[in-house]
């Protein structure tokens, strides 16, 4: 028997597309578990303010495929301070709240697990970021809906690029992975990606620039690959190659709102149900996850140390096409 009683839910870190099917999904299960749900505006900040509201079935009603977080999201220093936590505690405690769903990334679930060995609330985090780059799921929540939205963006580009044979570097988001730029490569038939977990790309770009000086290029640069921004990247080659009348796209925040696609929103929708199952059989510090079709639960401890990357097939497959 469990002995929760109360939950919480918020959205903390980055915000990403399916956040509200996420939240819809975790307040519904729990009603149908007969259990009370609150929500935390502004996560960690806001279980520090003390600014919880409470959640029922039509709080959620008409949120499924609408982009971005009804509560929320925020950074919050203060929760990395003791001082912080306590504050947060005294709320929960108040609140007669017995268990949380925190919907996030890496960040986040490192203080959910902090959070839980110092007090005894247990936390279940449910992975809510566009890069695609947690460890033990094979999707995050909004990654596919980015990956569409950057999709979409560059065959416009394409267009403009073909008419006037230029060559297009095009920014999307990924400072620590390139999930994104590399799939949105073979997606859009890119002619090269650059993305952080190759090293020693300068060399295969100036010859692409050299072998192709009349035609024209998309290549498509995650934030953080290590020749740099696509701004530099372009000034870096713009003065040499100035045949290819160089333009830089930088995609930026679009790539984080919009509606989620379909499957951001069966994937949160099953993660959500997931989630609050893991709480009622007593779970504790694990993320719940997709891995091959199926929901996993992954401990916190080794879905932030674990490092998860694109892998040799992915590369495989887009060198082979980008030819
Ligand atoms: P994400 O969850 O998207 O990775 P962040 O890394 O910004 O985003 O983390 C979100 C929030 O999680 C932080 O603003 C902070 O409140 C909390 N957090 C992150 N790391 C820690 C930590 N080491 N101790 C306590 N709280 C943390």
């Amino acid at each position: 028997m469990t002995k929760i009683k109360k939950i919480a839910v918020f959205t903390s870190g980055g915000d990403s597309p399916g956040m509200n099917s996420a939240i819809r999904a975790v307040v519904r299960t729990a009603l149908a578990h007969n259990l009370e749900v609150m929500g935390i505006n502004r996560g960690y900040q806001g279980m520090i303010e003390n600014d919880f509201v409470k959640m029922k079935s039509k709080s959620v009603r008409n949120i499924i495929q609408r982009g971005g977080t009804i509560l929320r999201t925020a950074r919050s220093e203060e929760f990395k301070t003791p001082a912080g936590r306590k504050k947060a505690y005294t709320n929960l405690k108040k609140h007669g709240i017995n268990a949380a769903v925190v919907i996030g990334g890496d960040g986040s679930f490192k203080g959910a697990g902090i959070f839980s060995q110092e007090y005894d609330i247990p936390f279940v985090g449910m992975p809510g970021t566009i890069d695609n780059d947690m460890f033990g799921t094979d999707y995050t929540i909004g990654f596919d809906t980015a990956l569409n939205t950057v999709t979409e963006a560059i065959d416009k580009i394409k267009d403009t690029a073909f008419s006037h044979d230029r060559t297009f570097f095009i920014e999307v988001m990924g400072r620590d992975a390139g999930f994104i730029a590399l799939k949105a490569g073979i997606a859009t038939g890119a002619e090269m990606v650059l993305i952080p977990e190759v090293e020693g790309q300068e060399e295969k770009l100036e010859e692409l620039l050299k072998s192709s000086e009349k035609n024209s290029n998309i290549i498509i640069v995650a934030e953080g690959n290590n020749i740099g921004g696509a701004s530099e990247v372009a000034k870096k080659f713009g003065t040499k190659y100035k045949s290819h009348g160089i333009r830089v796209n930088i995609l930026g925040h679009m790539q984080r709102g919009g509606s989620p696609s379909a499957f951001d929103r069966y994937l949160a929708s099953r993660l959500g149900v997931a989630a609050v199952d893991a709480l009622i059989d007593n779970q504790r510090s694990v993320m719940v996850g997709y891995s091959n079709h199926e929901v996993v639960l992954v401990p916190f401890n080794k879905t932030i140390k674990g490092k998860r990357d694109v892998g040799e097939e992915l590369l495989r497959v887009n060198e082979i096409l980008s030819k």
